[in-house]
C-alpha cells in the first residue's frame, strides 16, 4: 500500500481530533475531542446567572462506575467531570438531560403501530396495564412468551428486566450484541467458563490489536485511556491490525492494513509461523487444530487472502513471540463490536500459543456481579439476532435499546413488533423501536435524579421495572430492593479470575472457514463493505444529540446524504471519483445514492461506510440523515452467540 499522506491521516481521525497523526500516539490528541465536546455543551449555551456549584455523584454508565462531578450555574449543569478525564460518555449524559425533544410522561399508543403516535398517561396506568399482561400470560402457561432486549450499555437496568423475565417463566432475556456478549460467548466455547475475556492492558507490553478500535470507545473507554498512557510510559508496543486508518490505527506504532473481513485468516497465519518457531499450546484439540493451520495458512497464502505481506506476516509473529507479555485482542469495531466467535478463538489461540492466558500481563476473566441466576425450565435462542430471526412474543421490553435500527433484522423485527405484541419500551427519546411500542416509559439521563434533580416525570428504568415488578402476582419476594441504590449496591463488582483450559473448536473453525471460501470468492460481490464509526455517533444513539451531529466533518454527511470511502486504487478500478453518486448492493439488498471519498486511509478492496445512520423516527436531528447500512450487511448468524456477523459483507457498486 502506498504511503499516507499526513492530511489523509487527519481527515481520517476526524474533526477536531485532528491532531492524532502517526508518531503523536501520547500527544493527548484522544482528549481534544472531549475538550470539543465539553466546549459544545457549554458555549452553545449560556445559563442564567446563578450560584455556581459542584455536585458530587457517580456515573453508572459502565461497570468502572467512575466518581463525577457536576459544574452547575444555579439550576442548570454545565459540565461533567469524572474521575476518569478521558472518557467522553459522561459529557453525553448533559446533552440528553437538556434535550428538547425528551419524553416528558409516560405514553400509551393512540395511532397504528409504527405511527409514532402516543398521549400521555400516568405511571400507575401503565404500570398495572403492563403488569396484568405479565399475569395473564403466567396464568395462561404462556409465560415464555415474554421477551426482554436490553442495549448494550443498560447494566443495572439489564439485570433487573433479565429478573423480571426470568422470573416470570421466559428464558427469552437477550442484550443488543456487543463486545461483552461475543467474548462471554467465546469464553463459553473455549474455556468452557461464564465471564469475558479480560486482557490485562496494564501490564502488557505487546499488544496485537485484530480491529479492535481501542481508543474509539471501545470495552471501558477510560479504562484504555489510562492504558494507552501506560503504554507510553513503559514503552509497550501497540500494532493495529485494521482495514481504515482508524483513530486506533492512526495512534499505534504501526498499523497493518488488511482486507476487510479477513482477520481470522491473518491470526492463522501468525499461529502457523509461531508454530514453526516451535512455540505448542497445551489446549484440547490442538494437534488436529495446528495440522489445518499448518497445511493450509502458510503465509504465502494469508498474504493473498489478507493483503498482509508474508514478510509482515513473519515480522508480526516473531515480535509477538519475543515480547515478554504479549496479548492479542479480538473484537472487531469501537462502541459497536461485532465478529464471529471462531475469529475470537483464533485470537485466543494466539495468546495461548504464546503461553498469555490466565496470567498477569496477559489475558484473563472477568465476572460481573449481578442479583442472582433464576432458573427457567425452558430455552431461549442462541442470541438476539436469532431470537428476531426464529422466535416469537407477546410482550416484548425493549429498554435503552433500539434493535430495529441496530439489528440487521431490525426491519423483520419491526414486522413482529406491529403484530398483536404488546410491546413496551423504556427510553428517554423515541426511537425507531419506540415508534413501535403500546407504552413508553420515560427514562431519565444518566446524571439526573442523582446527583442532579428530575426533570419531567421521568424515571430510572431500574425503579421502573422494580415497580413493575412488584405489582406482578407472585413476584415481590423475588424483587426484595425498595429503589435502585439497593440494586447498584450489588451488581458490577469485577471478579478477575484466571481462565479456565483452552479448547480449539476445531469443528466450528472448518465449518467457519469453509462459509469464509465461499464468500470471499463470490466474483458477484467484490469489495467488502467496511463499517466506520463516527465519532460520537457509534452505532446510532449518538446521532440524537444536537451537537454531535453539528461535529460531523463534510466527507461522513452534507445535508442528508451519507459519504463512503474508497481507496483510489479501488476506485479508479470501479471507475468512480471524488463525489460520485454510487448505490451499494449487497445479497440482501441495495442501499442508495451514497456520496464517495477517495482516500488512501481505506485499504484497496473496500467501501468504508458509516454505521449509525438512515433512522426512519428518532428526533429531528437523527432522522432521515443518511442511509442505514445494516439493511444491507450480512445476516448470518454466529452460531455461539446467535449475533449476526454483520463485519463481513461483500458487496458491488452501481
Ligand atoms: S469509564 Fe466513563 S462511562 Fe464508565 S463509569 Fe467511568 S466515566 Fe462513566
Amino acid at each position: 500500500m502506498e504511503k499516507l499522506e499526513r492530511r489523509e491521516v487527519i481527515m481520517m481521525a476526524g474533526g477536531a481530533l485532528a491532531g492524532a497523526t502517526v508518531g503523536t500516539l501520547f500527544s493527548g490528541a484522544p482528549f481534544l475531542g472531549l475538550q470539543w465536546l465539553v466546549e459544545w455543551t457549554q458555549d452553545q449555551f449560556v445559563p442564567a446567572p446563578g450560584e455556581e456549584k459542584y455536585l458530587q455523584g457517580r456515573c453508572l454508565l459502565c461497570p468502572s462506575a467512575c466518581a463525577l462531578l457536576v459544574r452547575m450555574i444555579g439550576n442548570r449543569a454545565v459540565k461533567v467531570e469524572t474521575a476518569n478525564t478521558g472518557c467522553y460518555k459522561p459529557q453525553l449524559a448533559i446533552q440528553m438531560l437538556y434535550h428538547p425533544e425528551r419524553i416528558k410522561n409516560p405514553l400509551k399508543r393512540i395511532g397504528k403501530k409504527g405511527s409514532g403516535k402516543f398521549a400521555p398517561v400516568s405511571w400507575e396506568e401503565a404500570i398495572k396495564d403492563i403488569a396484568a399482561k405479565i399475569d395473564g400470560l403466567r396464568s395462561s402457561g404462556n409465560a415464555t412468551r415474554i421477551a426482554a432486549v436490553s442495549g448494550s450499555a443498560a447494566f443495572a437496568s439489564g439485570e433487573i428486566l433479565k429478573r423480571l423475565v426470568r422470573a416470570s417463566g421466559s428464558p427469552n432475556v437477550y442484550s443488543e450484541p456487543c463486545l461483552n456478549t461475543l467474548s462471554a460467548a467465546a469464553t463459553r466455547l473455549t474455556q468452557g467458563q461464564s465471564g469475558s475475556i479480560y486482557y490485562d492492558f496494564e501490564n502488557a507490553d505487546f499488544i496485537l490489536s485484530f480491529g479492535a478500535r481501542l481508543v474509539e470507545g471501545w470495552g471501558d473507554p477510560g479504562r484504555m485511556n489510562k492504558a494507552l498512557v501506560g503504554w507510553k510510559e513503559r514503552k509497550a508496543r501497540y500494532v493495529q491490525i485494521d482495514t481504515a486508518c482508524t483513530r486506533s490505527a492512526s495512534m499505534a506504532d504501526r498499523w497493518v492494513p488488511v482486507n476487510a473481513g479477513t482477520e481470522t485468516v491473518l491470526a492463522l497465519g501468525i499461529a502457523n509461523q509461531l508454530i514453526a518457531m516451535g512455540r505448542r499450546s497445551g489446549g484440547a484439540n490442538f494437534a488436529q487444530w495446528s495440522q489445518i493451520v499448518i497445511n493450509d495458512y502458510a503465509p504465502e497464502r494469508v498474504a493473498e487472502i489478507t493483503g498482509v505481506g508474508v514478510d509482515a506476516i513473519r515480522e508480526i509473529a516473531r515480535e509477538f513471540a519475543s515480547a515478554r507479555n504479549p496479548i492479542a485482542v479480538a473484537g472487531r469495531g469501537a462502541s459497536a463490536v461485532s465478529s464471529s466467535t471462531v475469529e475470537f478463538a483464533a485470537v485466543q489461540a494466539l495468546n495461548s500459543l504464546a503461553g498469555s492466558l490466565g496470567r498477569r500481563g496477559g489475558v484473563l476473566l472477568v465476572d460481573y456481579a449481578g442479583l442472582g441466576e433464576v432458573a427457567v425450565n425452558a430455552a431461549g435462542a442462541r442470541g438476539l439476532d436469532d431470537f428476531i430471526k426464529n422466535g416469537a412474543a407477546d410482550l416484548i421490553f425493549i429498554n435503552e435499546a433500539n434493535p430495529v435500527h441496530r439489528s440487521v433484522y431490525g426491519k423483520a423485527f419491526a414486522e413482529k413488533l406491529k403484530k398483536d405484541t404488546m410491546v413496551v419500551a423504556l427510553l428517554p427519546l423515541l426511537n425507531d423501536s419506540a415508534a413501535y411500542a403500546d407504552y413508553v416509559l420515560p427514562t431519565i439521563s444518566p446524571i439526573e435524579g442523582e446527583p442532579v434533580g428530575p426533570r419531567f416525570r421521568a424515571m430510572h428504568p431500574v425503579d421502573a421495572l422494580l415497580a413493575i415488578a412488584k405489582a406482578v402476582k407472585g413476584l415481590e419476594s423475588a424483587f426484595p430492593w425498595t429503589g435502585r441504590k439497593d440494586v447498584f449496591s450489588l451488581i458490577g463488582r469485577q471478579n478477575v479470575k484466571a481462565a479456565g483450559n483452552f479448547t480449539f473448536p476445531v469443528e466450528l473453525f472448518k465449518a467457519y472457514l469453509a462459509e469464509f471460501s465461499k464468500k470471499i470468492g463470490d466474483k458477484n460481490y467484490p469489495l467488502a463493505l467496511l463499517p466506520i464509526e463516527a465519532p460520537m455517533v457509534g452505532d446510532g444513539d449518538g446521532l440524537a444529540l444536537p451537537y454531535v451531529l453539528k461535529g460531523l466533518d463534510s466527507v461522513t454527511l452534507t445535508g442528508a446524504k451519507l459519504w463512503v470511502m474508497m481507496n483510489p486504487e479501488t476506485a479508479k478500478r470501479e471507475g468512480v471519483s471524488e463525489g460520485s453518486r454510487i448505490d451499494i448492493e449487497s445479497a440482501r439488498g441495495e442501499i442508495g445514492s451514497v456520496k464517495v471519498h477517495i482516500t488512501k486511509t481505506i485499504a484497496p478492496g473496500a467501501v468504508a461506510i458509516p454505521i449509525g445512520f438512515g433512522h426512519e423516527f428518532y428526533t429531528r436531528y437523527a432522522e432521515d440523515k443518511g442511509v442505514n447500512a445494516k439493511e444491507i450487511m450480512s445476516d448470518d448468524i454466529d452460531p455461539i452467540s446467535g449475533a449476526a456477523d454483520w463485519w463481513f459483507t461483500r458487496v458491488k457498486i452501481s
